[in-house]
């Protein structure tokens, strides 16, 4: 018995030794190596983030990808790099570019999330959105074979703290940056920050109407203070704090400029045609700009 429990470990540890071989390329072409063990991908610049995390005692996820064909192309990877399961899969946020494909993984992964998460996705849960995805190719069709909407298991309030084999998950609850239920997750060991939509690169963010500019900066300030050496956003190219920085600073900066506005009486549509932020001319998702303004507008007036 003991000998078989440390051949398996030692079976585990070999195979974790070759994953930290493999480089993101062997996995494919969308993936990109963080951190030994810790690898996202991406299909499309700005599409969701899905990260594979190894531990000695099995996978941890976050999110599940775009779509099912890019939570099947992280299901390769995955097997790819160890023989054990995905234990768990956990949700930066609810919407379906985040959890459809859920079913790739689970059972027997289990998915966690922060509260409202579930209620959210029923709501939410639109067969239409699948069926016009079905309906692209035979290739889309065959890979939500098994399609199942699968909620999380575990929600938590306001703060949780998961072990799993040598690595710490820290989760944290972000209050009205996005959706319903947001969390950040924190890896302490490794320096390694998800932030989920609360932030985006070089883009705008859909600030729907209970979205709220302080919050947002309340978060940023938080996640900054964990000090963070690699940060991931839920969508986006991975990088540093600067991704927290520059968004703080927009925020900042167009919170000032339409409360100046404001009180010089400019009405809310003025300042939509006139208030231009120095830096964000070459952001994406410049439709969603208005919404910005209309979510600073809403703020100023709150004060
Ligand atoms: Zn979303």
């Amino acid at each position: 018995m003991k000998t078989k429990l440390a051949l398996g470990n030692l079976v585990v540890a070999f195979c974790l030794f070759l994953a930290t071989q493999l480089t993101a390329q062997e996995l494919g072409l969308h993936f990109k190596k963080i951190q030994d063990g810790i690898f996202t991908y991406a299909e499309k610049v700005n599409d969701p983030n899905c990260t594979i995390i190894l531990t000695q005692d099995g996978v941890v996820l976050i999110d599940s990808g775009n779509n099912p064909p890019d939570s099947l192309a992280v299901m390769k990877a995955i097997k790819q790099l160890t023989p054990q399961p995905v234990r768990y899969l956990i949700n930066t946020e609810p919407h379906s570019d985040h959890t459809t494909g859920h079913f790739v993984f689970s059972p027997p992964a289990l998915i966690v999330a922060h509260q409202g998460a579930t209620d959210s996705m029923k709501k939410a849960f639109n067969p239409k959105r699948n069926e016009k995805l079905m309906a692209e190719s035979p290739e889309m069709r065959e890979t939500f074979k098994g399609f199942r909407l699968i909620t999380p298991h575990i929600e938590y309030r306001d703060k949780m703290i998961l072990n799993v084999g040598d690595r710490t998950f820290e989760l944290y609850y972000l209050k009205n940056v996005h959706s319903e239920s947001d969390s950040a997750i924190w890896l302490p060991k490794e320096r390694v920050l998800f932030t989920a939509a609360s932030v985006s690169v070089k883009r705008f963010n859909n600030l729907r109407e209970f979205v709220s500019i302080p919050d947002t900066l309340n978060a940023i300030k938080m996640m900054k203070a964990l000090q963070p050496e690699v940060v991931i956003p839920g969508h986006g190219t991975p990088g540093t704090v600067k991704i927290l920085d520059d968004m703080e600073k927009y925020y900042n900066t167009l919170l000032e400029q339409v409360g100046q506005m404001a009180k010089q009486g400019k009405s809310l549509d003025e300042i939509k045609k006139e208030l231009k932020i120095p830096g964000t001319e070459d952001w994406e998702g410049k439709d969603r700009y208005p919404n910005n303004i209309e979510a600073a507008y809403r703020a100023v007036k709150e004060k």
